[in-house]
């Protein structure tokens, strides 16, 4: 039986978007737990923090830059950190942008492109590398991180190509926890509410006002916390959770995860 501080040992993982935010706790929560880490990420300085981060802590990391909307790239990422720790457990699909919103009529079809681009593509791109690696080492766990825009809420005026990427991923994580199920690769995705990280910088609002539908929640719209966002850390621990041998037996879920936000709509 797993001990309580080494949930997964032994295991090996993938975690996109590591360098920041929901993957970079994520990264790190795991190593604690006792997992080697591949942490990827398109930005080298993130990485390399993360990575060191890890490592400072007595963990195991390795660095991998990729662009997950970029096959070969996804793929020499995915091979390096199979040599290197021998085989792959856990892959979290974490990466995403918010990209451009704004109204549909404005939303240019390069800008409609890159969020597709990155979110879905990405996600497709980082199941479709790793799936033959989890076969090979007899079954494993797949986590997408999706939103409650798109699945639970659709008030975010101008997200709809985010929104629909988000919409998408859970489909997708439905859809494969079907298909794997004969390879016991569980797949499940995690739908986070208002948390706080980086993501603001990856935000571009563009009149996204105009596509606003205006609601006010006097108390904040977050009712667990009177208001204010979850931490990196809140949805770490879920993801820990669903990778671990405790969730055996859930595959196909969305979980949503944002202090009883997405009830307000
Ligand atoms: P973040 O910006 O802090 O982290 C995102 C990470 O992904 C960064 O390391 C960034 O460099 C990386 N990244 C972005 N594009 C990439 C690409 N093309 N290739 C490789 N790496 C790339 O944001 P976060 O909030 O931690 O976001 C993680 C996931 O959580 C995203 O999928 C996001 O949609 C989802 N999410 C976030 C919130 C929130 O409120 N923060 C809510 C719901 C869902």
């Amino acid at each position: 039986m797993a001990t309580a501080h080494g949930e997964l040992q032994g295991k090996v993982a993938l975690i996109t978007g590591a360098g920041s935010g929901i993957g970079r706790a994520s990264a790190v929560l795991f190593a604690e737990h006792g997992a080697a880490v591949g942490v990827l990420s398109r930005t080298e300085a993130e990485v390399r923090d993360a990575v060191e981060e890890i490592q400072g802590k007595g963990g195991r990391a390795l660095p991998l830059l990729a662009d997950v909307s970029d096959s070969a790239a996804m793929a020499a990422a995915v091979d390096r950190l199979a040599r290197e720790y021998g085989r792959l457990d856990i892959v979290f699909a974490n990466a995403g942008i918010n990209g451009v919103w704004a109204p549909i009529d404005q939303l240019e079809p390069q800008e409609w492109d890159r969020t597709i681009a990155i979110n879905l593509r990405g996600t497709y791109l980082t199941i479709h590398h790793t799936v033959p690696h989890l076969r090979k080492a007899g079954g494993g766990c797949v986590l997408v991180t999706a939103s409650i825009n798109g699945t639970r809420t659709f008030t975010t005026g101008g997200a709809t190509a985010y929104s629909a990427t988000k919409a998408a991923q859970v489909a997708m994580a439905r859809m494969l926890a079907l298909e794997l199920a004969r390879d016991r690769i569980r797949v499940n995705a995690i739908c986070p509410g208002w948390i706080e990280t980086e993501i603001d910088d990856n935000t571009q609002p563009r009149n996204a006002g105009k596509a606003d539908y205006p609601a006010e929640y006097p108390a904040g719209e977050v009712p667990l916390t009177d208001g204010k966002p979850g931490g990196s850390f809140d949805v770490a621990e879920l993801a820990l959770f669903l990778a671990s041998d405790r969730a055996k037996h859930i595959t196909g879920t969305p979980v949503w995860i944002d202090g009883g936000e997405s009830q307000l709509v």
